[in-house]
């Protein structure tokens, strides 16, 4: 067979589908824990979202999107992200004040594909939407910070900064760029060309670091407001013990952050890679997709990235093997009582020899192997020396308590 999988996208399967398990699991848990139900909305929407939402000015929109015609003509776009279709999925539905939504699945971008950046990928993440008070803020970016913690990624940093709003950040955004201006010539030609588009990007870039230390930052130039949301921002953080480290030159790649904007990095990756996820304040989003004003915040994590930073899967995926001596269509009885006590269990349904069955429930990773000698007995084959038989309906306990 010839097929592969298009440039950039990915097949999963065990063991490493494991890890994602465990990772969505996770998820589920902690945004549950958190008061995050689910929101669901179409992985196609129309590219206007995205050009209004996301930005014209951005990579993601320029460069990055896949976008066709379908057969009515419409020009519709795989989502890059998933924000812009929460916020519209918001003011279509009439909500009003406070509202919560938690995410998860698959986004598209066209990238060069490497090691943690691939064309499609999987972002997990929440939107707080109707709320403008920095404890909420608190709240997002620390239950971001609980859940990478609890998926293990190693060395986990969070970065914070504040971008202004409307009322500080114009002045400074010509402040900035006049500075950029005086020194062009020595910039690269993608932060040159960003200067007069969006020259808060440019404090984004990797290569020009060096020449940008003097450049005037966000956070020096923040108004009265914005100076108290951010310091509150960061003792709500203080209070919580969620460390993180005030970086001036956060601004992300997107253009709807306002105030907050923060990064979760994990210091075992890739330097170009690093961000495991972000997220920010995007007080303007909604009224820039044509709706009404509604603040609101959110981020999104790459669950790609996430695992790459992972040592290995941690989630086995069976709880026990059954090794029957008496072939498979007495064993499948057994089993389903097993499974049907919550026990996770699998066994050989093509009646191979028992050798064959020690030899699969090995490969599979079983931490337990039960041996079933028809007539309800078991035996755990685990405790070498005295096999200890059991009745079956002994079993789901005792795995339990294992
Ligand atoms: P962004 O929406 O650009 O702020 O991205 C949020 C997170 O999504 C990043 O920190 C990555 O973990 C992940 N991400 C973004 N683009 C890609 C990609 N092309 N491949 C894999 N992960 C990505």
């Amino acid at each position: 067979m010839s097929f592969r999988p298009p440039k950039g996208t990915d097949d999963v399967l065990a063991p490493e589908s494991q890890a994602w398990r465990r990772a969505l699991r996770l998820w589920d848990e902690l945004t549950t824990r958190y008061g995050y139900p689910p929101v669901m909305t179409p992985v196609v929407e129309a590219t206007e979202l995205f050009e209004r939402g996301t930005g014209d000015s951005t990579e993601i929109v320029t460069k990055e999107m896949y976008t066709f015609a379908d057969r009515a003509g419409r020009s519709l776009t795989l989502r890059p992200e998933v924000t812009p279709g929460v916020v519209r999925a918001y003011l279509q539905a009439g909500m009003q004040g406070a509202w919560k939504g938690a995410y998860s699945g698959p986004c598209f971008r066209y990238e060069q594909p490497q090691a943690g950046r691939r064309r499609q990928f999987w972002q997990v993440g929440v939107e707080y939407l109707g709320v403008e008070g920095p404890t909420a803020d608190a709240e997002v970016i620390e239950l971001g910070y609980r859940y990478l913690e609890a998926v293990g990624v190693p060395d986990l940093e969070l970065r914070v900064n504040s971008l202004g709003d409307p009322e500080c950040r114009p002045a400074y955004v010509e402040e900035l760029r006049s500075h950029l201006r005086s020194i062009a010539a020595d910039l690269s030609a993608d932060s040159a060309k960003l200067i007069d588009v969006n020259p808060l990007r440019a404090l984004d870039s990797k290569t020009d670091k060096p020449l940008l230390g003097d450049a005037p930052k966000p956070a020096d130039r923040l108004c009265a407001a914005c100076r108290r949301h951010h310091e509150s921002v960061r003792r709500a953080l203080d209070g919580l013990r969620v460390p993180y480290t005030q970086d001036d030159s956060l601004v992300r790649g997107l253009d709807y952050y306002t105030r907050t904007a923060f990064e979760y990095v994990g210091r075992g990756l890739d330097a170009a890679q690093n961000a495991v996820g972000g997220g920010g304040r995007y007080d303007g989003l909604a009224e820039a997709l044509g709706g009404r004003a509604v603040p609101g915040l959110g981020f999104a994590l790459g669950v790609e990235r996430m695992l790459l930073s992972l040592a290995e899967p941690v989630d086995p995926s069976l709880g026990a093997y059954l090794v029957s001596e008496t072939g498979p269509e007495d064993a499948i009885a057994a089993v389903s009582l097993l499974r049907r006590e919550g026990a996770s269990v699998d066994f050989d349904t093509e009646g191979r020899s028992v050798k064959a069955q020690f030899r699969a429930a090995r490969r599979l990773g079983a931490p337990v192997i039960l041996v079933w000698r028809g007539e309800g007995r078991l035996v755990d084959a685990q405790t070498e020396g005295e096999r200890r038989e059991m009745p079956l309906g002994e079993a789901p306990a005792w795995l339990k308590a294992r």
